[in-house]
């Protein structure tokens, strides 16, 4: 059969009509948009700093919750959207909507726990004449990062009383900061350079510096050791026991910043997964009354497997959606709600890893995220053969492709890594236990987990824009 000769012109059109190109984000919106983009990444900025551990994330989004109208009472039949906080670690908010519960919601899940080093619970020692915090690290970091960089504390101290205190110290100018100290490279050869550099650095050696003055005189036992104890006591009132009954988190000091001439990157510690956070709270918080009821939910301890009271793998998200039933005047058995649950769609709301200039090698360029392309859909996450991982339906996705391309949400599809590279994993196969539809959606990261994060501020939006779409949507 003879093939009709197509112009250049039909051919081109070809191509458009059916080959998949993603597009960049500036290349798709317009002059007004592209304002809108930018102001939103100085409101995300404004949230990295005010939110740099769980509890910190937990109290600002509470607070703009409360502060658009949402209520901490369940009141029987008020319809009113509502905040609910557990621990002071996780924290939901609900928005009754339009139609009956019954036909499922709409979830957006994210995280707002993020790698960093844990003080241990008897940190203080002295070592010549230098006095120190010892840590035991949190989540997936690469050891060398943190160290020598100034470094801020984060956290909740209870009291031998009972009473409890909020410090973060290495924020504000003037404050002091900490660090963690490296050998200089004169002598580095055995103890480091010979070493793989996952070895190099070991765990016992992320000694936090705290103090170089001594108290009294020679004589004195501990006397670095003992003037930091005397400050804090002046300063908080603690004593050395009063450790034990803490949680410090060391993570790096100081704000968000731009990142280039043209300011086009954000980078700042905890983008993972604190951009997902904000971006769900806004949606949630920008809508009016949504069609299906949706919960956006923000969940601790992602980054060391979700286990505990306040990660994925808790019972709160069930607890929030007994909520919704009684403010929807349902009553709230646990058939009920796992019905509810079962004809939900969800956003498993993380980051993933964009294509790294320098080592695109480790990546499988034709199906990885790519920086500036817009939010990232991941069908599965895991590794080599699909383990630990849920996989979204092609229903599933040809849904929320369907919703993104009508909102004009610019959007990518990213996969984390080549075939037998590695890999990671997300809270959505927990989520995949009630039976509801699940994917994992949210911006592409460079220099992920480490302690300034890289992300793209089309992306950013474009994450808000694709979550905003998911709540809005009339279906
Ligand atoms: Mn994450
Ligand atoms: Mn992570």
């Amino acid at each position: 059969m003879a093939q009709k000769r197509l112009t250049k012109k039909q051919i081109k059109s070809l191509a458009e009509r059916l080959s998949y190109t993603p597009r960049l984000v500036w290349d798709v919106i317009e002059e007004r948009e592209k304002k809108r983009a930018l102001a939103f990444a100085e409101d995300y900025k404004a949230f990295l700093d005010k939110a740099k551990t769980e509890r910190e994330a937990v109290a600002c989004i509470r607070e703009m919750a409360l502060a658009k109208g949402f209520t901490e009472e369940v009141i029987r039949g008020s319809r009113k959207p509502m905040v609910r906080s557990f621990q002071e670690k996780a924290v939901a908010l609900a928005r009754p909507g339009k139609a009956p519960l019954d036909q499922g919601l709409h979830l957006i899940v994210s995280h707002i726990d993020a790698p960093r080093l844990d003080l241990k619970q008897k940190p203080l020692y002295e070592e010549v004449d230098l006095a120190f915090f010892k840590t035991h690290y949190y989540g997936g970091i690469k050891k060398y990062q943190w160290l020598a960089r100034p470094l801020a504390l984060h956290g909740r101290i209870v009291k031998a009383g009972g009473g409890s205190l909020d410090i973060a110290v290495g924020e504000n100018e003037g404050d002091p900061v900490f660090t963690v100290l490296d050998l200089l490279p004169h002598l580095a050869r055995k103890a480091q350079y010979n070493k793989k550099l996952h070895e190099a650095i070991e765990g016992e050696k992320l000694n936090l510096i705290v103090g170089g003055l001594p108290l009294g005189d020679t004589d004195t036992k501990d006397r670095f050791k003992l003037a930091i104890l005397q400050h804090l006591h002046e300063k908080y009132g603690l004593t050395e026991e009063d450790f034990i009954s803490a949680e410090l988190e060391v993570v790096p000091a100081g704000p968000a910043r731009d990142v280039g001439w043209d300011r086009a990157l954000i980078g700042a510690y905890g983008q993972d997964d604190r951009s997902c956070a904000f971006a769900s709270l806004r949606a949630l918080l920008d809508i009016g009354q949504p069609q299906r009821s949706s919960i956006v939910l923000f969940v601790d301890k992602e980054e060391i497997g979700s286990d505990g009271a306040t990660g994925a793998k808790s019972k709160f998200l069930e607890a929030v959606v007994y909520d919704l039933m009684m403010a929807l005047e349902m009553e709230p058995s646990a058939r009920v709600a796992y019905e509810i649950l079962t004809r939900s769609r969800a956003l498993s709301a993380d980051v993933n890893g964009a294509l790294d200039p320098d080592y695109q090698d480790v990546h499988e360029k034709r199906n990885a995220a790519r920086m500036g392309y817009g939010v990232c859909v991941t069908k599965f996450t895991g590794h080599g053969g699909k383990y630990e991982t849920n996989d979204a339906s092609a229903e599933y996705v040809g849904w929320l492709r369907r919703l993104f391309n009508e909102n004009k949400v610019v959007w990518q599809t990213g996969e984390l890594g080549k075939v037998d590279e590695g890999g990671g994993g997300t809270v959505a196969k927990f989520l995949a236990i009630y039976g509801m539809e699940v994917i994992d959606c949210g911006p592409p990261v460079l220099s992920m987990h480490s302690p300034f994060e890289i992300t793209h501020k089309g992306d950013i939006y474009m994450t808000y824009k694709g979550f905003r779409a998911f709540l809005d949507v009339n279906s």
